[in-house]
């Protein structure tokens, strides 16, 4: 048995076998060979390999998106099928000498260039396409997972670190528990856990070599500890913890269908936040009262072109039909820093958290944003759509997409589509300066929602997405702690309401004092939605209050 350590970002037990999943660029290396025949051979059966996995992502995509969006598959398959291309490798095999894996990467890169340099924005857009196929002919060749898992049985994933673009394409309900050698605390891997309600361990110092592939281990969410191999008493140690954790989460079910209420009455509403549509059985299954947050922007990371307004329309529709009457959040694409879709061809960036994303890319390129507006529209007459802005940092911006929505309200009332006249509009809090004008913005709007994961980020200046500062990112920062005060207190003025929708929503530790300032809503993983209103039920806010003013009477007394 091998104990590995590192951090928890998601509480629970996962017992099973490990997938290595694998980014295939980072291992090309450019190998002499003697073997030419043995390389080709190799390269033949990744094709092989490759066109498989493309085949089944067919048939799964035709049965849970339709034959539109299943046909990529099918060009895939011929393009990795492509004369030109394996003539490309198969010559640089023979020629050069080297590895069938740095080949394939020449390859892709050649031909992607090459479509790059293309005056039609058709075939542009296809470079894409070489990129993604060149990376699952390579991925084939290493051995690694694709992201679709190819197992029949949930397994435990383990990689160095994971991209929003690859956690999208994983089969979710193949997945007991992510292991990670890096990524940060609040990275979109700990979201997707939380979202997925799975333990995960991150920083680990876990091996990615292929004979790991199949080997039985633990992950224990609670120590951050991973078991390679675990000896029979561990096993039955971690199993009697796991079926504890079944009872609670049995216990917990009890609470569906109760109120959000404090002993002393005050009411708060606890709404889900979601990055994809099928996260709406958990939604469902954890009583959520409403969604307060839906990530949109993982609609367009899984797409390979900018996703079309009936495309994006259906969605919205589906979810909001779905909730049946309740409300739906959905935040417009927040695209940029760790979310990048190749299709944007946005510029390389030295600060990428500060640079061009989300709203910022909506109000430079207002043909995009007016097609989501669109769609987001168009599905508020099915059910009761709120759309929320992200990264606001001042009222000349929400002035400036209120008029750009004011325009595509007028195109529908011009061709007579119906959409929710009072559809609520909202921002996101999640930059000091938006702090700062708080009672300003609450002006402008109906709500807002603080996105403390970023807030915490910018006010504190440090990268969410590194590691090594993870010991000084501290959401509990009385600094943050004061702004939320502010915020809700700035909403409040004008007459809107707060809630927050980062992930220190979730933190019960501060859900009485979330309570004491007054907010409305809390949004969290669907996971989390039963734990909190445990605590909600068991808080009498006065008596906390009168508990906070005494020790701050003591305090006052002491210094004296
Ligand atoms: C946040 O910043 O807290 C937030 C909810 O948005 P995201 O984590 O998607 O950036
Ligand atoms: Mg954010």
């Amino acid at each position: 048995m091998n104990i590995l350590e590192g951090k928890a970002v998601f509480e629970g037990i996962a017992i099973g076998k490990i997938a290595v999943f694998k980014k295939a660029e980072k291992l090309v290396r450019r190998e002499k060979i003697t073997d030419i025949e043995n390389e080709i051979n190799r390269y033949a059966q990744a094709r092989e390999t490759a066109v498989n996995q493309l085949r089944a992502l067919y048939d799964k995509a035709l049965k849970e998106v339709g034959e539109a969006n299943a046909e990529i598959f099918e060009a895939h398959e011929l393009m990795v099928e492509d004369g030109d291309y394996i003539d490309s490798v198969e010559n640089i095999i023979r020629t050069q000498s080297v590895n069938a894996e740095y080949a394939v990467a020449q390859t892709g890169d050649s031909f992607s260039k090459m479509f790059l340099e293309m005056d039609d924005e058709y075939f542009r857009g296809r470079a894409t396409d070489i990129k993604d196929i060149t990376e699952r002919i390579i991925n084939a060749l290493v051995g690694g997972t694709d992201g679709s898992m190819d197992s029949d049985e949930p397994v435990i994933v383990v990689a160095d670190d994971l991209a929003p673009s690859e956690t999208v394409q994983m089969d979710k309900d193949k997945i007991l528990s992510f292991v990670t050698v890096h990524g940060s605390v609040n990275s979109h891997t700990s979201i997707l856990a939380k979202t997925m309600n799975i333990p995960a361990v991150i920083s680990c110092d876990i091996s990615l070599e292929d004979d790991m592939n199949g080997k039985m281990a633990i992950v224990d969410g609670f120590q951050g500890k991973v078991y390679i191999e675990p000896d029979k008493e561990i096993l039955k140690e971690k199993r009697e913890i796991l079926s504890r954790e079944q009872e609670k989460r049995e216990l917990l079910l009890k609470l569906k269908g109760k109120k959000n209420i404090t002993i002393d009455g005050q009411k708060i509403n606890i709404y889900a936040n979601i990055g994809n549509i099928k996260d709406l059985a958990m939604v469902i299954k954890n009583d959520a009262g409403g969604i307060g947050l839906f990530r949109s922007e993982f609609i367009y990371l899984e797409s390979e072109d900018y996703p079309t307004e009936d495309y994006q329309f259906e969605i919205y529709k589906e979810v909001a039909t779905a909730m049946a009457g309740k409300k739906v959040i959905i935040r417009t694409l927040d695209i940029g820093a760790d979310k990048q879709a190749d299709y944007f061809n946005l510029p390389k960036e030295e600060n990428p958290a500060m640079g061009l994303r989300a709203i910022r890319i909506c109000l430079t390129r207002p043909e995009i944003f007016k097609t989501q507006i669109r769609a987001l529209l168009r599905a508020s007459a099915f059910g009761k759509i709120s759309i929320m802005y992200p990264m606001i940092i001042s009222v000349d911006e929400v002035r400036e997409i209120k008029a750009i929505v004011e325009e595509v309200k007028a195109e529908l009332d011009k061709d007579s589509i119906p959409y929710d006249r009072n559809i609520e509009q909202g921002v996101m809090i999640e930059t000091p300066a938006a702090v700062m004008m708080a009672p300003e913005l609450a002006k402008e709007v109906d709500f807002f929602s603080v996105g403390t994961n970023d807030l915490t980020q910018y006010t504190l200046a440090i990268d969410r997405q590194n590691q090594n500062l993870d010991k000084f990112y501290n959401p509990h920062h009385p600094a943050i702690l004061r702004m939320l005060k502010m915020i809700v207190d700035g909403a409040h003025s004008a007459g809107a309401w707060a809630g927050i929708c980062g992930e220190l929503g979730s933190d019960l530790s501060l859900t009485k004092e979330f309570l004491a300032m007054g907010y409305d809503e809390l949004s969290v993983s669907p996971g989390r939605i039963l734990p909190l209103r445990k605590q909600v039920i068991e808080t009498d806010v006065s008596e906390y209050k009168k508990q906070k003013e005494q020790l701050k009477l003591k305090k006052e007394a002491h210094k004296c």
